[in-house]
């Protein structure tokens, strides 16, 4: 199922300025929406001769065909030299060279556009640049490539993309123009899951706050071990064990590293952002509010929700904020977590 089924909308408003079409747009949206996919099929139509009546690019003509073997000379694709190995690489070697592969788009990256766009294009066309993720670029990057926004070439199209869009010099934000990413209707990411071939679709989704793609690689890449882990320990509640609990977890934390933990960001800073939606759907529970992303567990939050303390949840939910922020690197994770469950075991000795 392509991409474009979840946006369709947004690809119908898109393909309606395509005459006028401003010379840098912004995607913008929640991680795991598609946005990336979405620049790509758009630059894809942008670039192909043939384009259907949707707008989709044919996929038979000769620009397609260069883009499909990423060789199109019209196009570039701005993006971390370790995103790019990710995706070529899943798994086979790679491993020497990704230790040193940049996790930022470099300024020589942003350089080596100049050329490419002062020469004409090959099929008197248009040119296009997609910049994934855009915030993945430092102050001085940002700044070159703000250069290049601001005298725009002739036939040229910025197609930035940005899980974080506040965090982009707001000169770069203001010489774009906004395409917010929405979150699909439920219906249509469940078909989309589905198609995917992913198992318990609907949880996975409440779980992704509504997002398809994050959905799909979170069903997919085993991030089970680490909720089910976690869910295990805090809907114990008031007989929670606070130590024997971060022992527990700590175990599943070291588990988690090496090779899962490079490819889906440090197992510690995943769990405390699991912690964290936990704590916010007790929030919602306890207000009376159905829960947003533990929702095929709603009858578990709703009880435990019912035991714990109203005030010190909201204090102890804005602390794990912290945790958050700390858990790339905790000097000591076993001691980390301790502090973690001591502080939640907490919220219900309050009689
Ligand atoms: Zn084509």
């Amino acid at each position: 199922m392509n991409v474009i089924e979840l946006h369709y909308n947004l690809w119908s408003q898109l393909q309606a300025r395509r005459e006028r079409l401003p010379h840098a747009l912004l995607f913008s949206g929640l991680r795991g929406l598609g946005k990336f996919a979405l620049a790509r099929q758009f630059a894809a139509s942008l670039l192909c001769e043939t384009p259907l009546a949707d707008g989709t690019a044919c996929g038979n003509c000769p620009a397609c065909g260069w883009l499909a073997q990423g060789n199109h000379p019209d196009f570039r694709l701005l993006q971390p030299e370790a995103l790019a190995e990710a995706e070529e690489g899943e798994g086979e070697q790679g491993k020497e060279s990704s230790k040193k592969a940049s996790q930022q788009i470099t300024i020589d990256q942003v350089r080596a556009l100049d050329d490419f766009l002062h020469v004409g294009t090959h099929r008197q066309g248009l040119r296009v640049v997609v910049v994934h993720p855009a915030e993945a670029m430092n102050r001085s990057t940002a700044n070159a490539l703000l250069k290049t926004l601001e005298e725009p070439a002739a036939g040229t199209h910025f197609l930035l993309v940005s899980n974080e869009a506040e965090r982009l010099l707001p000169t770069i934000r203001s010489r774009c123009q906004a395409v917010p990413v929405a979150v699909p209707s439920a219906e249509a990411a469940e078909r989309w899951l589905a198609a995917a071939g992913v198992m318990d679709a609907r949880r996975w989704l409440s779980l992704a706050g509504g997002a398809p793609l994050l959905a799909e690689e979170l069903g997919s890449s085993g991030e089970s071990q680490l909720i089910d882990a976690l869910l295990a320990q805090v809907t114990r509640g008031a007989s929670l064990d606070a130590l024997a609990a971060a022992a527990a977890l700590d175990k599943v934390v070291k588990a988690e590293k090496g090779e899962r933990g490079a490819q889906h960001g440090p197992p510690m800073k995943r769990l405390m952002e699991w912690a964290q939606k936990w704590l916010f759907d007790l929030g919602m529970a306890r207000a009376g509010l159905p829960v947003r992303y533990f929702v095929s567990e709603a009858a578990q939050v709703e009880r435990v929700a019912r035991c714990c303390d109203p005030r010190g949840l909201l204090a102890f939910s804005r602390k794990s904020l912290q945790y958050r922020r700390h858990s790339e690197h905790p000097l000591n994770s076993r001691l980390f977590l301790e502090d973690f469950f001591l502080g939640y075991a907490a919220l219900f000795n309050r009689r």
